[in-house]
């Protein structure tokens, strides 16, 4: 089996990153439109029949507002916790209809070729998660909307093969930037995202040693700059900057393997 993995998009207007294994392929998080999906799918040479399922983080329009639509149009469940499936019916966007595989936070399951692991993370939704990837050889870690790193989240993502990891917002510049007060504390808090600054002591704190990618995700449009995000986990990798990949909000970023 070989694993790949690209993004179609990072960000606050919605996340979508697309895991294969062998035949299997999954999108991680769905906050882009069904058209906007498939747009960007062929982009990395995919269609949606090409797809085996949705996997969902936590509720948030970013990360779940359009998992019900694309799952619909696209005809593929959708896999989630229990508190995410709540939240998402409440707020009614998940109408009854939709094919969904609830999830525990920390029980491993496969979907057809893929491993995959959830584990949990503070952040302020009701039950969010973050995966683990893997063909039964190389493991890709995700990590966005964190509020704080944690010793189980150390643990989970020590030793991983790559690694997607949120850098959220630069901290010099959200407090300086126009933002209400409430939202920096929100967004700066512990259960809010990871500064630059986090993010590089995360990555500094685990088990690096079979890191092959390094991309710097979820970035702020106006509270943080790539080279900022990528010059932080160069300095915890040891490396130079352009080796740390990045993840934007328009075109994400293209397949990234093994060979
Ligand atoms: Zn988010
Ligand atoms: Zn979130």
């Amino acid at each position: 089996m070989t694993l790949r993995f690209a993004s179609i998009g990072s960000g606050s207007k919605g996340n979508c990153l697309v895991v294969e294994s062998g035949s299997t392929r999954v999108l991680l998080d769905c906050g882009l439109n069904p058209s906007e999906t498939r747009k960007r799918l062929a982009r990395i040479s995919l269609a949606p029949a090409d797809l085996s399922g949705i996997l969902i983080t936590h509720e948030h329009d970013d990360h779940a507002g359009q998992a019900y639509a694309v799952a619909q149009q696209f005809g593929i469940p959708i896999w989630l916790t229990y508190g995410t499936q709540c939240a998402l019916s409440e707020s009614g966007k998940l109408p009854g209809a939709a094919i969904t595989r609830t999830i525990e936070g920390r029980e491993a399951f496969s979907i057809g070729d893929l491993l995959v692991q959830p584990f949990t993370v503070p952040h302020d939704a009701r039950a969010p998660v973050q995966y683990v990837l893997s063909d039964g050889e190389r493991r890709l870690g995700v990590l966005t909307d964190i509020g704080a790193s944690t010793p189980h989240v150390e643990a989970t993502l020590s030793g991983c093969d790559a690694l997607v990891l949120e850098c959220n917002h630069d901290i010099d510049m959200i407090w300086a930037g126009d933002y209400p007060k409430w939202l920096k504390e929100r967004i700066t808090g512990p259960f809010g995202h990871l500064s630059n600054l986090q993010a590089e002591r995360l990555l500094a704190a685990l088990d690096r040693s079979r890191l092959k990618h390094v991309i710097a995700a979820h970035l702020s449009h106006q509270n943080n700059r790539p080279a900022l995000a990528r010059e932080a986990l160069a300095r915890a990798m040891g490396c130079e900057a352009d080796w740390i990949g990045l993840s934007t909000q328009e075109d994400g970023f293209s397949w990234r393997g093994f060979s």
